[in-house]
């Protein structure tokens, strides 16, 4: 094991039936060494560095149904919301003051939010704060509004894959949706010039090992800038509200995994890990993620955001989320940076 371990960090790639190993046959013994030869990694381009993302949640309004998310349009319990400009531009405001140099807008695929509204949007805190960089995670959009959008100063765009396989994604997903439409989708991001990030529920229903290493081979194909992937966690309004949640040690070994695959990658540890578990976040970070994306919304609009159940810091002011990331990343030998954290290519 620990020889298939040494020539992924020295190659970056396996082949199927290694990555099969490292996901079947892990010991505890192994699994320390894997989150060990990732943290090598990750510190000689990043340092102890930990980059934060400012997350708006700015929409939960959404035309899409998948089966798993917890503002699906037909959940007729959800409590829709959607924040004007003057709201999203006083949490940018907020979130400047506290650090922030990126902002992310994420939402369900709202049509309110028009190309000429969205691009009116980017552009002014594009203009107001020149320094931050502005990510984009708004889903399915033709290539013109992409470009549209990226004209107007959004620099990254995260649109998970949620699994590479036709199969599996049928599963998860109603037929009017397609993996190869969201292939399609980051292909032409990542050709306009955006930083892109891919990424997978770790654990969600019917997925098998098999699809993991299609996962995997996936974004060793797109080589993304960033990959966001959390577990899987039901949320009780859907049709997978009885099915387990995604398992922490899985999520951590992926984790692991995808810092040896591609060295320089920016890898979230999610809220979704934060979620499954109280040290999940650190669990992350020493796994090999470098990403942290506290929560700028407004307080009152947090539960709202359910996209499962028992979403944690959906009651905590923007400060305190930031000050007490803050202080766990301290105690774990990290620190958050006030820094756009930019992707950095490297040779490794
Ligand atoms: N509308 C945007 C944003 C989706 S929400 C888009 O289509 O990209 C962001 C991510 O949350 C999704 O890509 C999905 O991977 C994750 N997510 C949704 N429901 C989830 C659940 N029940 N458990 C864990 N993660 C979930």
């Amino acid at each position: 094991m620990k020889e298939i371990i040494d020539r992924l960090a020295d190659v970056h790639t396996l082949s199927r039936e290694e990555y099969r190993t490292l996901l079947t046959e892990m010991t505890a013994e192994n699994e320390e060494y894997l989150a060990l030869k990732a943290r090598e990694i990750r510190h000689a381009i990043y340092g102890h560095d930990v980059f934060t993302r400012g997350l708006i949640e700015f929409t939960n309004y959404c035309k899409n149904d998948c089966y798993y998310c917890g503002i699906r349009k037909s959940n007729q319990h959800a409590s829709r919301y959607r924040l004007t400009r003057e709201e999203i531009l006083s949490c940018c405001k907020n979130g400047y003051e506290l650090g922030f140099r990126t902002f992310v807008l994420q939402g369900g695929e709202d049509g309110y939010y028009t190309d000429e509204r969205l691009v009116q949007l980017v552009r002014i805190i594009h203009e107001r704060y020149p320094d931050c960089a502005i990510t984009l995670s708004i889903g399915e959009r033709s290539k013109e509004s992409y470009q549209r959008l990226y004209d107007a100063g959004a620099s990254r765009y995260l649109l998970r894959h949620e699994t590479a396989n036709e199969a599996h994604y049928k599963r998860l997903h109603p037929s009017n949706l397609s993996l190869q439409n969201r292939k399609a989708c980051l292909v032409h991001l990542k050709n306009i010039g955006y930083q892109v990030g891919c990424g997978f529920m770790v654990g969600s229903p019917g997925q098998t090992v098999d699809n993991l290493i299609e996962d995997l081979n996936y974004i060793s194909s797109l080589q993304p800038h960033m990959v966001g992937i959390g577990p899987f966690i039901p949320h009780k309004d859907t049709s997978f509200a009885n099915e387990k949640a995604g398992s922490l040690a899985m999520t951590l070994r992926l984790l692991s995994i995808l810092r040896l695959m591609l060295p320089s990658v920016l890898l979230p540890a999610t809220t979704a890990l934060g979620t499954i578990h109280p040290m999940g976040r650190e669990k992350g970070i020493l796994a090999g993620a470098n990403v942290v994306m506290p929560n700028l919304s407004p307080t009152d609009v947090r539960k709202k955001y359910m996209l499962y159940d028992n979403k944690i810091c959906t009651g905590d002011e923007a400060a305190e989320c930031r000050l007490c990331l803050s202080r766990r990343m301290e105690k774990i030998g990290y620190r958050l940076v006030v820094d756009r954290g930019d992707y950095r290519t490297c040779d490794l």
